[in-house]
């Protein structure tokens, strides 16, 4: 097949020139993100009409495309997710926290009844509330039973009625 006129124009990388790319990212993350987030600000109003007219208009893309996603990458899913419900919230520090890496950090001890648990039966518990502003991060997350986080969420609003 004979390459089109922009792949003559950028040929692709070789998986060398690929690696030494990413090294250089790595060594210089902070640089990288810097000069990323000044784009972006700079962009923002030519980018986010563009980006919002595509939201609009493939609807149904994005939910085959999320359906598929979500069924390769469960645990992603699920992560991503909980980072999202946690940023609307309005947790102020936030970050992709995973069932499975909590579930091995606490060795798969419930925090809140200090029993063990069950893959099935395991849940995330943050430490301080989200609606008492704690954060979504590792140090704020611990392993639960499921019943247990929901009789401390039921708890935590019952006491927070009474200070009303
Ligand atoms: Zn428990």
């Amino acid at each position: 097949m004979p390459l089109s006129r922009e792949r003559l124009a950028h040929p692709p990388h070789t998986s060398k020139e690929e690696a030494s790319a990413a090294q250089r990212r790595a060594n210089n993350r902070e640089y990288a993100n810097a000069i990323a987030r000044r784009s972006h600000a700079k962009h923002r109003e030519e980018r986010n009409p563009k980006a919002r007219a595509y939201y609009h208009t493939h609807k149904k893309e994005r939910t085959v495309y999320r359906k598929i996603y979500s069924k390769e990458h469960p645990e992603k899913f699920r992560t991503y997710a909980k980072r999202r419900y946690a940023l609307k919230r309005g947790a102020s520090k936030h970050e992709n926290v995973s069932l499975d890496v909590i579930f091995e950090r606490d060795k798969g001890i419930c925090s809140l009844c200090l029993k063990r648990v069950k893959r099935a039966e395991a849940s995330m518990d943050h430490v301080i509330p989200l609606m008492q502003g704690g954060d979504h991060t590792y140090q704020n997350c611990a392993l639960a039973h499921i019943r247990c986080n929901c009789s401390k969420r039921a708890s935590t609003i019952t006491q927070q009625q009474r200070l009303f």
